[in-house]
């Protein structure tokens, strides 16, 4: 694992590019060795240009899966996960859109499904923060708009979905340990990352009868861009866990092979906490 007690003093003012992040995420442990667990198997991962929903995409490939990565503009880091996913010798398709527009989700489940001609593992994962001390600073335009980004698409995605997935296949949400315990700087983000817990749960009940399993993870501090594009202090970030430390995209990304695979058959409607040791209600 690279060193992550180097990160910067100050934000570094990035849009949210992984290209563009000193030091560079772990994506993959050198050593990681896949072992045919999702092999033949077709995966979409939403936010699959950068951080853990590229990892998610090298491990399944890994894996042996071929993936569709949905993105919103970030063109050179959805083209080097490509690269990479190709490395492994499997196939990525580029979707480039707006996850907010459900037509656009429809669209682009279909395109998955032209190219691959099936879908086994819908991972819902893209999200936006805004971070605000204050509730009174978080205006109704971001509130929409963080609502709108982090899970009405998760509803959207697995409408159009529910069209291709059989029984055996599996969806995966990411939530966050904001969820869990709230944040005092993210209350609207910590708000839809607890939707995201009902949503798994509602729709792991609803789909039990299909063999459809719905899991989810909710990762603690992770180094991605998303980070870099929203704190303005991360020499500190992940210091107050037990583990006092943040973790890398390859740290959380197995535990997506595993809610995948057919290892984790009878377990449905819950989450793996990987946050460095935060002890939270489950
Ligand atoms: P990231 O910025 O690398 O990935 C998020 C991606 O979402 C972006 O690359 C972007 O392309 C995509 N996206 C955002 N809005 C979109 C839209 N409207 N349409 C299409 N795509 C859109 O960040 P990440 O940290 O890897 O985040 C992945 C998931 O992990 C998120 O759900 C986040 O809430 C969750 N999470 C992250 C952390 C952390 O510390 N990094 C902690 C807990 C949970
Ligand atoms: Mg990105």
């Amino acid at each position: 694992m690279k060193n992550i007690k180097t990160f910067p003093e100050q934000k570094q003012n990035l849009p949210g590019n992984e290209h563009q992040m000193n030091p560079e995420p772990e994506i993959i442990r050198e050593n990681y060795a896949g072992s045919g667990k999702l092999l033949g198997k077709v995966a979409f991962i939403t936010g699959g240009d950068s951080g853990i929903g590229r990892s998610v995409a090298v491990h399944f490939a890994r894996e042996g899966a071929d993936v569709a990565i949905v993105y919103l503009k970030e063109d050179k880091d959805a083209k080097d996960t490509k690269a990479m996913v190709e490395k492994e010798g499997r196939q990525c398709l580029l979707i480039n859109g707006d996850l907010k527009d459900e037509k656009f989700c429809k669209t682009a489940i279909k395109k998955c499904h032209t190219t691959f001609k099936k879908l086994n593992i819908l991972v819902n994962n893209a999200a936006v923060q805004f971070p605000r001390n204050e509730i009174e600073k978080i205006t109704a335009t971001q509130l929409q708009k963080t609502f709108e980004t982090n899970i009405y698409p998760y509803f959207y995605i697995t409408k159009a979905a529910l069209a291709f997935l059989k029984e055996g296949d599996v969806i995966i949400n990411t939530s966050s340990v904001t969820a869990y315990r709230g944040s005092e700087h993210l209350a609207d983000y910590a708000s839809t990352k607890g939707a995201i817990v009902s949503f798994t749960r509602s729709l792991s009940g609803m789909l039990a009868k299909k063999k459809i399993r719905v899991n989810g993870v909710a990762p603690g501090p992770i180094w991605t861009p998303l980070i870099v594009a929203s704190f303005d202090k991360l020499s500190d970030f992940g210091k107050d866990n037990p583990m006092e430390r943040a973790g890398q995209p390859s740290e959380v990304a197995p535990a997506y092979v595993f809610l995948a695979c057919e290892d984790s058959s009878y377990i449905t409607g819950q989450f793996i906490h990987i946050n460095g040791g935060e002890l939270i209600g489950s």
